[in-house]
């Protein structure tokens, strides 16, 4: 035997098998009790320094024990988590995450499926799950989709797949194949991955035309209509009208069946951002408002966002299969279709989207559906607008609190307001009296800027949340608030000065 052929062999399965078991319910008891006393705990702990070091440390050269390695995750991870997995947390847009979600991941890592291609069980739950968000959306039956990584991804493909429709060629000869420059049309409010979007399918930014606003944070429909007139005339080729179904401010949902009219009289591409709020279709009052939804020529929504699951998740839908596949189907020789065997399955989801290896999303998806079904989710979206309407009542009821925005969904902006403050000084304090509010662990809103002015501000897509929680918040706020204005009276705290600087 040669010096190779003689070496013993290695692999990265534990010598002990049953230290994995042992480890697996060490695991999961942890995991139980962990989400069983979230609400417990403060919403959000800061990281200690000496902790945050441990994360400087070079790469490991040596192995270490399976349990040394959780016993680290234990003490230097799992306490500071986001947020987002508590009742009292608000920020951003957020998803909470089940136990089966997580379940769901962990099998997923188990069979650790490339669920991208191939003769295997992933490929036909991928496509089960994609038939229920058509499903979801009352979408038609012969759409087709993808699930991706998020909402970003689902709006960037979205406007691949436009691109590539609207413009013959577009995949051999790019954005010069178009007959002037490609515009596309969205308002204001829009969340800037459709930016990114724009950047990335090679219109630019600046050919994103952002349209003013009404008061309720919903695209001005004459200044659409008047910028795409000018814009014809001017000789740019108008491509795409992006409508916001809630948008990330304040939940504003755009008159989507006007835009959708508006697409089909110009012969333009009608895609939806609706990250959270397409969902809010499963609730009656609002499918009235979401009807466009069905006849949009793609959507884009996150299933880890209003729909509880794990990250990642998002999924967009194509009214039209053959163009969704026209867009990114190639034929390779190492990706070829067989007869039997293995590679014989279901197509290839690479043809469908920018990824090829892909982890098995779907599983989260089916198992989460199955295990609560659609009228849950509907019911429990129904409760977190509820929860919205009654945060909202609550700051119209204290004469400290103002209402920043008109509550139309799920989002709540409202700012401590004693009334003898310049805005100036209001924003100073509002921002001091959250950043106050997070570091006690009393709740987690977010920020935004509305006209100028600081708002908290409240996105509530959390299962676990209840009304008593954002009485606790409020109560926060207000005790938050008079503190401040005490600081301030007493010289503790000064406006004038944070400003300035
Ligand atoms: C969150 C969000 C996005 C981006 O989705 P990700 O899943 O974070 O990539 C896009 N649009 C809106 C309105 C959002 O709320």
């Amino acid at each position: 035997m040669n010096e190779i052929n003689s070496k013993p062999e290695i692999g990265l399965d534990p010598a002990n098998w049953d230290d994995i078991k042992t480890l697996g319910h060490q695991i999961i008891d942890d995991m139980v009790d962990y989400l069983k006393n979230i609400g417990n705990k403060p919403v959000w702990t800061p990281i200690p320094q000496q902790v945050k070091d441990e994360f400087k440390k070079p790469i490991p050269q040596q192995p270490a024990d399976i349990f040394e390695v959780y016993e680290e995750f234990k003490q230097n991870i799992f306490p500071y988590h986001g947020g987002n997995i508590h009742p009292k947390y608000f920020a951003w847009v957020q998803g909470t995450g089940t136990p089966m979600g997580a379940f769901a991941d962990l099998l997923a890592g188990v069979m650790n499926n490339n669920a991208a291609i191939g003769n295997q069980s992933a490929l036909y739950v991928d496509k089960q799950v994609i038939n229920w968000c058509k499903q979801l959306m009352s979408y038609p039956e012969t759409g087709s989709g993808i699930l991706v990584s998020g909402g970003s991804i689902a709006n960037i493909t979205g406007l691949i797949v436009a691109r590539n429709t609207i413009v013959a060629n577009a995949k051999n000869a790019g954005v010069y194949a178009a007959q002037g420059k490609l515009t596309a049309y969205c308002s204001s409010e829009t969340h800037n991955c459709l930016g990114k979007a724009a950047e990335v399918i090679g219109i630019g930014n600046e050919q994103l035309r952002k349209i003013p606003v009404n008061d309720n944070y919903e695209i001005d429909i004459e200044a659409l209509k008047a910028k795409i007139k000018e814009d014809r005339e001017n000789g740019f080729f108008p491509f795409c009208i992006i409508g916001n179904a809630g948008t990330v401010n304040t939940g504003a949902i755009d008159p989507l069946n006007e835009l959708l009219q508006i697409a089909k009289n110009e012969k333009i591409w009608f895609h939806i951002d609706g990250a959270f709020g397409a969902l809010a279709k499963l609730v009656p009052a609002y499918q009235d408002k979401l009807k466009a939804i069905e006849e949009a020529d793609s959507v884009a929504f996150d299933l880890h966002k209003w729909m509880y699951m794990q990250y990642e998740v998002g999924c967009v839908l194509f009214k039209d299969a053959a163009a969704h596949r026209a867009a990114f189907a190639t034929a390779v020789n190492y990706l070829t279709a067989h007869d039997r065997g293995i590679a014989a399955g279901p197509e290839t989801i690479s043809n469908y989207g920018m990824e090829l290896s892909r982890g098995f999303k779907a599983l989260k998806v089916w198992m989460s559906l199955k295990e609560h079904g659609v009228d849950k989710y509907a019911a429990m979206i129904a409760q977190n607008i509820d929860q919205a309407f009654y945060l909202g009542e609550k700051v119209k009821q204290h004469h400290d609190l103002e209402l920043m925005a008109a509550v139309t969904m799920n989002i709540v902006c409202y700012r401590y307001n004693p009334g003898n403050l310049d805005d100036d000084q209001l924003n100073v304090l509002n921002k001091e009296l959250l950043m106050r509010m997070q570091e006690t662990g009393i709740a987690a809103p977010s920020s935004t800027l509305l006209n100028g002015s600081y708002a908290i501000r409240v996105a509530n897509t959390n299962h676990r949340t209840r009304r008593e929680h954002l009485d606790e918040m409020i109560a926060g706020t207000i005790a938050i608030g008079s503190t401040l204005m005490k600081e301030h009276d007493s010289k503790l705290f000064k406006f004038d000065f944070l400003i300035s600087k």
